[in-house]
């Protein structure tokens, strides 16, 4: 689908996304710098992708109507958000090439499958996840209880719709694991093993339909209550010998997939000597992932640039870093003072900053825990992008 072309009726080459939010956006931005037209199909009014792409169709995400209005627009269709139905996906394939598929969206939504391919490719990825059971019926939660104590203390999880820590429960006790199965509802959950992690790490790829794979060097994630708060990408982030493997396994993982598009992969690092050989994967997002945002400022193609390469069929050009950084993600938290009362934060003394690069996602509600925005800091070394953040940091709270 070549960039700026234009069609017998006079309609410039377009790009579909599902779903309108912050990834969508940059994604959309990224399209258009290629002189795509884009069009995205989310329900809400005001989303951060809707208010900057040329086409918005407001409807329901599995809205027949809205599907197909999306397949007469578009050479190609993508997603930004995993929870997109797969069923809509599979609709959007009967006419346009869609990447990633429905299959492998339908994989990485369910934790009980995305278990299942971690463990199926496991020789040729060389990582496992933590040790887990599946619980979907009370006659599995009471073997569970009975005979996988070893599991505990453990975090229960939904199978589905968990993000950002949510739908998740930790649990030292039997008790506690009854407790917390009835908490969320008594859907279909993993009890997973709570790991002495070291670190966290992960590692994006991009898959063309040709097969062609190039990846990022893996950066290290830190996160606070659950939610994505820093991201270190410099030489030196990670130790060498784990960021390879890493690199490697997640490599492994979309090729077993057959995966077109974006892929990010999550890794714990837990203590040496553990079985697991130092390395743990986590699981993964079918589509760019906030841990990536900042190739935008400090690689030469973009995490959202091979996204729009991978589904239009372009060459995928092995992306090169040319500058440390570290990202932070503005979370609504920081338009509040400590009194809780609302502020704006102070931009300018923030802007002064050499390689702070600020990137505001058009959302004009802030809560707390809500992601509004993030900021890269770029510089010409390590050191110097570590005093920046440190001064940013402050400067935000
Ligand atoms: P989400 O879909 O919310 O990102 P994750 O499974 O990635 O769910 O869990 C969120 C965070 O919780 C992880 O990034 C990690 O910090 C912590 N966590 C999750 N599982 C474990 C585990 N088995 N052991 C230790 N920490 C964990
Ligand atoms: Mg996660």
């Amino acid at each position: 689908i070549y960039p700026g072309s234009v069609d017998a009726a006079g309609r410039m080459a377009t790009l579909g996304v599902m779903g309108g939010g912050q990834l969508g956006r940059m994604f959309v931005h990224a399209a258009q710098r290629l002189g795509y037209f884009t069009a995205v199909l989310e329900p809400d009014a005001q989303s951060p992708a809707g208010l900057v792409s040329h086409h918005h169709i407001q409807t329901a995400y599995s809205d027949p109507a809205g599907l197909a209005q999306l397949a007469e627009l578009c050479q190609a269709i993508t997603t930004e958000f995993e929870n997109v139905p797969a069923q809509a996906l599979h609709t959007l394939a009967q006419t346009r090439p869609v990447a990633p598929n429905a299959a492998v969206v339908g994989i990485a939504q369910n934790r009980i499958e995305e278990k299942a391919h971690f463990a199926a490719c496991a020789d040729v990825s060389g990582v496992t996840c933590a040790p887990y059971a599946v619980i979907e019926t009370s006659a599995q939660l009471q073997a569970v209880q009975a005979d996988r104590t070893d599991l505990l203390p453990g975090i229960l999880k939904t199978a589905r719709l968990g993000y950002d820590g949510k739908g998740q429960v930790r649990v030292k006790t039997t008790e506690e694991l009854a407790a917390a199965w009835a908490e969320l509802g008594n859907v279909a959950c993993v009890l997973e093993k709570m790991l002495p992690l070291t670190a966290e790490c992960s590692v994006l790829v991009a898959r063309g339909w040709d097969g062609q794979v190039v990846s990022f060097a893996p950066q290290r994630n830190v996160h606070v209550a659950g939610i994505l708060a820093v991201t270190h990408a410099y030489e030196g982030a990670m130790p060498p010998a784990l960021a390879g493997r890493a690199r490697e396994a997640a490599v492994a993982i979309a090729q077993h997939l057959g995966y077109v598009g974006v892929l990010c992969v999550e890794f714990f690092v837990v203590e040496d000597g553990s079985e697991h050989g130092g390395l743990v994967v986590n699981e993964m997002a079918p589509r760019p992932h906030n841990s990536g945002h900042y190739t935008i400022d400090a690689c030469d193609a973009s995490q959202f640039d091979l996204q729009v390469h991978a589904m239009a069929g372009l060459p995928l050009p092995q992306p090169r870093q040319h500058s440390p950084a570290i990202m932070l993600n503005l979370l609504g938290d920081v338009w509040f003072d400590a009194n809780g009362q609302p502020q704006e934060p102070d931009w300018q003394a923030v802007l002064r900053l050499p390689g702070t690069h600020l990137h505001l996602y058009g959302k004009t509600q802030a809560r707390a825990g809500r992601k509004m925005g993030h900021l890269t800091i770029t510089g010409p070394d390590v050191a110097t992008v570590k005093t920046m953040a440190r001064r940013v940091a402050d400067l935000l709270g």
